[in-house]
């Protein structure tokens, strides 16, 4: 099989349109095409203004799209300076779906995959229809002999399922179906897919299977060293990918659990002395021990349930509830703080302003899909306060009320909820602050010093947010640095630390991303 030359991804999301950049970075023989359906979301890709806010993400991206100056030469510790030099773009973000796969020699499929809300397994089976919608386009438009790769999550069993059908639908032609399931986090998927703990290949253990991944491997060996690139037969890629998932989760509702049995033994038992020791174990490591608000985010509860539902497919009961109980602490840690919100309230929210720091799903990113804040203001909206305040320096406005308006809030609720686009409008006159993100600017001493666990995620006291008494979650040095934040600041922070890239080119005047 001969080296590909064309890839094209199909989804421009948080994975698509990171993971493609990263690899047309890596790789500057390739030509990588980013498609979607989604022309808003590419629109953004091609503009300065990225639709995902992943710190590094611009550099690159401007690096391999625009062919903008390579700054891997300009930095700091060389000797004397170096010749910049442009490079030949060949990162391509469009919405030709067809066109793209009819050229590639491979198709990433990087489309979502939510757990179904209607009809047979709703609440518990992941969704793959845009899967099977992509699967459609490489069946009528793929070249024989093109490998389909599936970055999507999925369940166990699909790569087999896609192959037979484009076997089924293209039976002159040889088709192979890798399994290649991405570990990124949000808020760090650059460094992520730079510095990867592993990449994982599946693939069928046939000698054209082993060829399709051998093809795959080379793509990923310009940056990433052979040692780090597993490769296994497709459903244990996929297995592995659900595990990893539901293995981060179960440590996160672990210590949530203790932090519970803390709060009630009283005596002074402390979730974070605990999370400590528990973590200096080098069997253990002290990575997701934190105690907190819980997890959102679109991926670890539905790559649970995804996991469940297999194990209840295979009339492995046991083995579901177990993993369902992760989703049960979960929940009752959300409800938990919710409670004591109002408990520390005197029981009643009433008249009261309630601010909410921190609305996407964690800290570094604007994603807001199944994020904490969402169950925990409707939680809080039931107490009927005069207001809930949200803010996130991660996110537009109109990103958190989209959000909003999407949960189950009936509009009396909805009412009371208020989004604002400065940290200060939403402290002003709040009763509480619940911060429920670690943004570094939401980490006051008293927060630092003692960990994040839930009990101190919620500010109490006075109407009036006091920084001097510094009785708050909020040091002045935080509520300084949240005063200056907007993600433009942000962006260029982070992205272009050196200075080194061409300034952005000037925005349309209508530019959405100037509001901030
Ligand atoms: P996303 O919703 O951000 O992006 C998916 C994109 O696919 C959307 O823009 C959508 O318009 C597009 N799409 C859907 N069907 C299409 C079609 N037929 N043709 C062209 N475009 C189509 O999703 P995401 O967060 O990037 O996740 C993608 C997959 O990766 C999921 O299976 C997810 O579980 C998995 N994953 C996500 C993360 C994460 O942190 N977000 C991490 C690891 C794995």
């Amino acid at each position: 099989r001969a080296a590909a030359k064309n890839i094209c991804f199909i989804g421009a999301g948080f994975v698509g349109g990171p993971t493609a950049a990263v690899i047309a970075h890596h790789n500057p023989h390739l030509h990588v095409h980013v498609v979607d359906l989604n022309t808003s979301r590419i629109a953004a890709w091609n503009s300065p203004h990225l639709p995902i806010h992943e710190t590094g993400l611009l550099k690159i991206v401007r690096i391999a799209r625009d062919g903008t100056l390579d700054t891997t030469v300009s930095l700091p510790g060389l000797a004397r300076p170096v010749e910049l030099k442009a490079r030949e773009p060949n990162l391509v973000f469009s919405t030709g779906v067809e066109e793209a796969v009819a050229e590639a020699d491979v198709v990433f499929i990087c489309v979502n995959t939510p757990t179904k809300t209607g009809g047979l397994g709703a609440g518990a089976m992941a969704d793959v229809s845009a899967v099977e919608g992509a699967v459609r386009t490489v069946t009528r438009h793929a070249r024989a002999g093109t490998v389909v790769v599936e970055k999507s999550t999925v369940p166990c069993g699909t790569a087999k399922m896609v192959r037979d059908i484009l076997r089924h639908h293209r039976p002159e032609a040889e088709f192979e179906v890798l399994s290649n399931p991405e570990f990124l986090a949000e808020g760090t998927a650059v460094e992520n897919l730079t510095h990867p703990d592993r990449i994982l290949i599946g693939s069928a253990q046939t000698p054209s299977g082993l060829r399709a991944a051998a093809m795959l491997k080379d793509i990923y060996a310009a940056w990433v060293p052979p040692g780090k690139i597993v490769t296994v037969n497709t459903f244990s890629s996929e297995l592995a990918k659900l595990v990893a998932n539901a293995m981060l989760a179960q440590r996160i509702s672990s210590i949530n659990a203790v932090s519970a049995m803390c709060e009630e033994i009283g005596l002074g038992a402390d979730v974070d002395d605990v999370s400590l020791a528990v973590g200096k174990d080098e069997r253990l490591g002290p990575k997701f021990l934190q105690a907190g608000v819980g997890f959102g985010g679109s991926c670890f509860e539905k790559d649970i349930l995804n996991l469940a539902y297999l194990a209840r497919e295979l009339h492995l009961d046991a083995v579901a509830e177990y993993w369902v109980s992760i989703l049960k602490i979960n929940e009752d840690q959300r409800r938990r703080f919710a409670r004591r919100v109002v408990r520390e309230l005197n029981g009643s929210l009433r008249g009261k302003k309630i601010a909410v720091l921190g609305f996407a799903f964690k800290d570094e990113t604007n994603d807001t899909r199944n994020s904490i804040a969402v169950h925990i203001v409707r939680d809080l909206a039931l107490e009927l306060p005069k207001e809930i305040a949200l803010f996130d320096p991660g996110c537009e406005v109109e990103e958190i009320v989209e959000e909003v308006q999407s949960s189950e809030l009936s509009s009396a609720e909805m009412e009371r909820v208020k989004v604002c686009s400065g940290w200060r409008e939403c402290l002003q006159g709040s009763s509480a602050v619940c911060i429920l993100t670690q943004w570094k600017q939401f980490r006051g001493r008293q927060l630092g010093a003692s960990g994040g666990a839930a009990r101190q995620t919620i500010k109490l006291g006075g109407h009036q947010l006091d920084p001097a008494t510094n009785d708050v979650c909020l040091s002045e040095t935080s509520i300084a640095d949240l005063e200056k934040l907007s993600w433009r600041e942000l962006s260029s922070q982070s992205d272009d630390p050196l200075g080194r890239l061409k300034p952005l080119p000037p925005c349309p005047a209508d530019c959405s991303g100037c509001r901030l």
